[in-house]
């Protein structure tokens, strides 16, 4: 069978980005998005975003917002919109033509008919599909659901990622393209609207591939020419199974919530099956646009590894500028402390510069640096340092607070507090003395060293919570 595929294949191409708004934005899926992205953007192309919610009872208004949402956070900007919900006229026009031209037909065979057809071909080995004999009716009466007219022929069709793939057609039989006029299914939905908007590259996950030969044959009876078609390769998990809830967060919105940088999260998907053909990972989204070529895409699945994704993360922290990152950590601190950073911005960037190598995810400032912002509260046996005695610790506290209240206010340096108390340590055992102080100021078992939390506290805050810690010593 022959095809005629778009000519204008190179220029200014238009691709498109079509979920199904039946769950939450999913990994795959905003990969898809990102690969169709980035070929327009090099190309100087067009890209679609189509909500295909044809499925009433499926699809879902939140879901939706969960994917405009999450394209929004990526990025990932479309040219156009459209949900296929409100082109129903569309398609009906379509149907109208293919039926009156006997490419496709009604088909009145009953569910249990049709189902009864299927457990009989399963029982055969024989694949399940029907060839229908009202497709041969003279007066082929409205009513059941609308079905094309197969072939037994064998197609081709070059897939720009995978290269030539073959199907035989015989296998489909006669495919249902619509419920009735005006409920197209989605393999009809999607070859209209591709045609319709001008679409040159269907650039989609492998899982598509099944469909590409009943949109081509769509598309024979329609007139119209066949997009290119791009394959891309499925995500699995670390076991190389399909990447799935077992393998951990698979909605786009839960690594937003978990703390990820978007631009951290565009160049770990891109690598999910591309690469720029160097040994380069770290790459903005200008450098991965410009490096971004279909060629370089993979056959094989790509493994998503939470490890890298952590590393691109930890990455684009170390870069941020110091403001920015002090903006964005923010965001993820509850309401009271928010409050308090507007107060004084310059304390709270002074306490994220210290953090900013320990930083993974976002989401784990709040559990390393509220104790900047309460009085932290612990048990006295957290101030020991492993076998020393409570009276050990107790003395070590008081040679501190005595150390640092000779220092200024204004002298109250990292280097200062530190230089005031290192002979002491060294003398007596660094884990042994500086373990109380640092309990003493955060009530963590980890946490930077307490030098530069003193710096940041102060002397005055530094002396309380040393005092408070003698207290409880003594308790
Ligand atoms: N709506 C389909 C899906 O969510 C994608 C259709 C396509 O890309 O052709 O899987």
């Amino acid at each position: 069978m022959i095809f005629n595929f778009l000519k204008n294949k190179g220029k200014n191409p238009r691709v498109r980005f079509a979920p199904s708004p039946t769950g939450p934005f999913h990994v795959g899926g905003a990969r898809t998005a990102l690969f169709n992205y980035l070929f327009a953007k090099k190309n100087g192309g067009e890209f679609v975003l189509r909500i295909e919610d044809t499925d009433a009872e499926r699809s879902d208004k939140r879901f939706e917002k969960d994917i405009v949402d999450g394209l929004n956070w990526l990025g990932i900007k479309s040219d156009e919109f459209c949900r296929q919900s409100e082109r129903t006229d569309i398609y009906e026009k379509y149907l109208k033509k293919i039926i009156s031209g006997r490419e496709a037909f009604w088909c009145h065979h009953t569910r249990e008919e049709l189902a009864e057809e299927k457990t009989r071909q399963m029982e055969n080995k024989e694949p399940p599909r029907h060839v229908c004999e009202h497709k041969n009716e003279k007066e082929n009466k409205t009513g059941g659901i609308i079905r094309l007219k197969g072939s037994d022929k064998k197609i081709k069709f070059h897939d720009l990622i995978r290269g030539d793939i073959e199907f035989d057609l015989s296998l489909l039989g006669d495919i249902a393209i619509a419920k009735d006029e005006r409920t197209p299914l989605y393999n009809f939905a999607v070859v209209v609207d591709d045609n319709e908007m001008g679409i040159t590259h269907v650039i989609r996950g492998e899982d598509h591939i099944s469909n590409t030969p009943k949109q081509m044959i769509i598309q024979k009876a329609l007139g119209i020419e066949s997009p290119l078609y791009a394959h891309i390769p499925m995500i699995l998990g670390t076991d190389r199974s399909k990447l799935s809830k077992r393998h951990g967060a698979t909605s786009v919105n839960e690594y937003q919530r978990l703390g990820y940088l978007a631009d951290a999260f565009i160049n770990f998907m891109v690598m999910l099956g591309w690469n720029p053909g160097d040994e380069k990972e770290i790459m903005d989204k200008e450098e991965i646009t410009k490096k971004f070529s279909l060629e370089k895409i993979q056959k094989g699945g790509a493994v998503f590894n939470i490890e890298k994704l952590n590393w691109f993360n930890k990455e684009y922290v170390k870069k941020m500028p110091a403001a920015e990152l002090a903006k964005t950590a923010a965001e993820f601190m509850p309401e009271e402390v928010k409050e308090k950073i507007k107060e004084n911005f310059a304390y709270w960037e002074k306490i994220m510069e210290m953090e900013k190598t320990r930083i993974t995810v976002f989401s784990e400032v709040k559990e390393n640096t509220g104790y900047f912002f309460v009085n932290p509260s612990f048990p006295k046996s957290l101030l020991v340092w492993e076998d020393d005695k409570p009276e050990t610790a107790k003395e070590h506290v008081n040679k501190i607070i005595e150390s640092l209240s000779s220092l200024k206010s204004a002298d109250f340096s990292k280097e200062s507090v530190k230089g005031a108390i290192w002979a002491y340590a060294e003398e007596k055992g660094r884990g042994s003395v500086l373990w109380p102080f640092r309990v003493a100021l955060t009530g963590l078992a980890k946490s930077p060293d307490p030098f530069g939390i003193a710096e940041i506290l102060g002397k005055d805050e530094t002396l309380s919570r040393l005092n408070h810690a003698k207290l409880i010593l003594h308790g």
